[in-house]
């Protein structure tokens, strides 16, 4: 079998180079470069692989942190990239939801949507594509306000391995008439599937924002801090970000265009980012500027008196200390980082037995972490000051930390980032599928991979 003229693909090496090199340094080898433009030239790609028993990688932004969207370095897995998949833009205005193609970037969905008031409210540091988003469910900073990709798609069309295409969901919200087979295309990585368009729902946009970074007095008081806050302002509460200051001293090392919002630039041992938002104002509303203040200073009154400081700022400015953090922490040196999810408890105990048990048996890391604490999601990075890593001490290590997450503290070793090579020997260790599930989805996973 041969592919139509139509279905452009790359072969040589340095085309391909973009295609093939990941963000946290992997980097693979790849026969060819599938550039399909519909859904159909998805498909034909599809049986194409299938019949010649040629195993591929779906691609889409390549923003993915767990080595899963480029090929291994043996040389014969294709890349399916799915960048110049955009034939659909189809907005539904009185549904508040869009039908679109994997190809297109978040930031150009939320640019075009601006006219409308309207945008996909997922929220991160990178700009990834629809597709990607829906296999890796992303989540990011606004979690806490409208969750993570599964809670905003609606429906989805699937390329089958082997060609198939399913369309599975609908834009009807309110739909029980069976099981809902799209959600096992959303956070499984193309295992069971390419995704090439989405039904996404719409949120409006929001116009009014309040940022705060706030000190916690203690790490007890931050949790202290969120349930005041979610009684207080309820559905307002936007995000609260956690940031370590080993995180932000090398992010304000890295990025000197970065305004140090601290007074005298001392930087705390933690800081919270809380911000509420909404979509518009009501005349008899009070601005959110006032109703952040107002409950923070409930906060500092409070039996336990959760703050010890609160900088006030403009919301660009605050956020971009938090957006530039996983930059910041790459700058610092060699980095092994794990993207944990936990009850919202049991995030700072975790950070606090784990940073002093790294510093008895592995000196040589520095914790940089920092996370989205309002829904117990923590970016646990450990920088190794003493040079580069070693396969083995990653390995070492890797199992040190995971150990502690999953048997001690109940906790996810993927969190939002999903699976791929850099954490599937966890997913074999402990997932709690059965067994014939679980070689299932090992299957499909080497298949994808090529290994
Ligand atoms: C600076 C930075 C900050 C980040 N912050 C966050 C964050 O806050 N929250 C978060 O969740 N993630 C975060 N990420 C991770 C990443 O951006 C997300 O996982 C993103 O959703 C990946 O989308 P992508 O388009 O880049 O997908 P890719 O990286 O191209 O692919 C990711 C996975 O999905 C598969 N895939 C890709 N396209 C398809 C498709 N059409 N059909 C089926 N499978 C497909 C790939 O094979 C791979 O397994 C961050 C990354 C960076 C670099």
């Amino acid at each position: 079998m041969s592919l139509t003229a139509e279905i452009k693909t790359l072969s040589d090496p340095g085309d391909m180079a973009g295609y093939l090199q990941g963000v946290r340094g992997e980097a693979g080898k790849s026969p060819v470069v599938f550039l399909p433009e519909t859904t159909a030239q998805v498909a034909e790609c599809l049986r194409y692989c299938a019949q010649e028993n040629l195993p591929y990688v779906p691609q889409s932004g390549n923003t993915g942190l767990v080595g899963a969207s480029v090929p291994d370095d043996s040389g014969t897995t294709a890349v399916l990239s799915l960048s110049r998949l955009r034939e659909t833009f189809d907005l539904d205005l009185a549904n508040r939801s869009l039908r679109v193609s994997a190809g297109f970037r978040l930031s150009e969905v939320n640019d075009r949507l601006a006219e409308h008031g309207l945008c996909f409210p997922i929220d991160l540091g990178s700009d990834p594509m629809i597709g990607g988003m829906v296999a890796t469910n992303t989540g990011g900073g606004r979690f806490l306000r409208y969750g993570d990709v599964r809670r905003n798609v609606l429906g989805l069309t699937v390329a089958l391995e082997g060609g198939e295409v399913l369309e599975l969901g609908s834009p009807v919200r309110k739909d029980n008439t069976g099981p809902d087979w799209k959600q096992i295309h959303i956070g499984t990585s193309g295992w069971f599937g390419t995704v090439t368009e989405a039904i996404l729902n719409l949120e409006p946009v929001v116009t009014e924002q309040a940022t705060a970074i706030v000190v916690p007095a203690s790490d007890d008081a931050m949790l202290t801090l969120l349930r005041h806050l979610e009684t207080r302002v309820g559905p307002l509460l936007s995000a609260f970000e956690f940031m370590s200051r080993a995180a932000m001293v090398h992010t304000f090392a890295h990025a000197s265009a970065l305004k140090n919002p601290f007074p005298r630039g001392e930087i705390p041992a933690t800081a919270l980012l809380i911000e509420l938002s909404r979509p518009t104002r009501a005349p008899w509303d009070t601005p959110l500027d006032e109703v952040l203040e107002a409950v923070l200073a409930e906060a500092w009154h409070l039996t336990e008196a959760p703050i010890a400081d609160a900088l006030f700022g403009r919301p660009e400015e605050i956020w971009s200390l938090r957006h530039a953090l996983s930059e910041g922490v790459k700058s610092a040196g060699p980095l092994i980082a794990f993207d944990l999810g936990f009850t919202r408890d049991k995030v700072i105990a975790f950070r606090t037995e784990m940073t002093q048990r790294l510093a008895k048996d592995f000196p040589m890391i520095e914790v940089c972490d920092f996370g989205h604490l309002g829904d117990g999601g923590l970016h646990f990075n450990l920088v190794k000051t003493d040079g580069p890593i070693a396969p083995g001490f990653e390995r070492i290590l890797r199992d040190y930390v995971v150990r502690y997450v999953v048997d001690d503290y109940d906790g996810s070793f993927s969190a939002e980032h999903g699976i791929g090579p850099k954490n599937l020997r966890y997913y074999e260790a402990h997932s709690t599928m059965p067994s014939r599930l679980l070689e299932l989805q090992l299957d499909l996973f080497r298949r994808k991979n090529g290994a």
